[in-house]
């Protein structure tokens, strides 16, 4: 609902209640025979406003949730498409065969990846291959459908799944401090963006390996992640919340598979707890709806 919806209920409300209260003094009078005294006035006036702000703060909390689809080991998302990342000298599939099971068309590959016509396609690193409709009709009715989280816009979401925890959080440790929350999770997990924003580095950063930087619009906040083993996307691109940017590892300097989390303003870190839901349990996963076929 926007400003504008907000605005017309609210009124309709207003003068809703209005009535309805003139309505119940209206009877109380005609029982008590008496004069609308100036409390009754106010009665009149200050119940609806109540009711009326109530309402309108209520509409405007919840104009700011929106459904959000986490990107998970079967759909994944780039440039608006869903896909999945590949990177050909790891499968045990051809180009050919990759293309065919997925639907995809060759020139699109080419397109969304930016490989020239003449160009051949890299085979160490990721390539990503648009799905055709029916393979995504497919996945859907299998259940491989992305989970759905539904997400203030304000807030961010765990840029890892329900399948971790938490082995470390911000503050001291040993003699340094530790920038971020650590996230214990296998290598290769799907490592998502915390919320929309602009990519403003994606590169090896030495001590905390091959890492992601992304600046976002809510109060001008950075997050990072870090110690991945692939990097999906690129500097200067922009990411939707939920949208695959990694996928986790054991780079930099790091003792074992996680994903270390950082967030940032103006340089100085802040704990990534504030920001977040509370940590999702394996039990709430109950409570996520799965992106079905329509
Ligand atoms: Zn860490």
């Amino acid at each position: 609902m926007n400003f504008i919806g907000i605005f017309i209920v609210s009124s309709l409300l207003y003068c809703l209640t209005q009535i309805f209260v003139r309505f119940i003094l209206a009877v109380h009078n005609k029982s008590s025979k008496r004069c609308v005294d100036m409390r009754k006035k106010y009665v009149v006036f200050l119940a609806p406003l109540l009711f009326c702000f109530c309402s309108a703060a209520t509409a405007f909390a919840a104009s700011f949730k929106k459904d959000v689809r986490i990107d998970n080991e079967f759909v994944q998302t780039y440039r608006e498409k869903q896909g999945k990342w590949i990177i050909l000298n790891e499968s045990k599939f051809s180009l050919e065969k990759i293309l065919k099971e997925y639907g995809s068309e060759e020139i699109d590959v080419r397109q969304i990846n930016e490989i020239g016509l003449d160009a051949s396609f890299p085979k160490s690193s990721p390539v990503f291959f648009p799905f055709g409709e029916e393979y995504v009709k497919n996945l859907l009715t299998v259940g491989k459908g992305r989970d759905i989280v539904i997400s203030d816009a304000r807030e961010f979401i765990w840029p890892v799944s329900t399948n971790s925890r938490i082995t470390s959080r911000i503050g001291k440790r040993w003699n340094t401090l530790h920038s971020g929350v650590d996230i214990a999770c296998s290598k290769g997990s799907v490592v998502v963006a915390a919320a929309d924003g602009l990519v403003i580095s994606a590169r090896d950063s030495g001590n905390f390996g091959l890492s992601v930087e992304i600046q976002h619009d809510i109060n001008n906040i950075q997050t990072m992640y870090a110690h991945n083993s692939r990097l999906l996307i690129k500097a200067g691109e922009k990411v939707k919340k939920g949208q695959i940017i990694a996928l986790s590892g054991n780079t930099g300097h790091s003792t074992g598979p996680h994903l270390h989390f950082e967030v940032k303003y103006q340089n100085v870190v802040l704990n990534p707890e504030h920001y977040l839901p509370a940590f999702p349990k394996e039990s709430e996963k109950l409570v996520v709806m799965k992106e079905e076929n329509q």
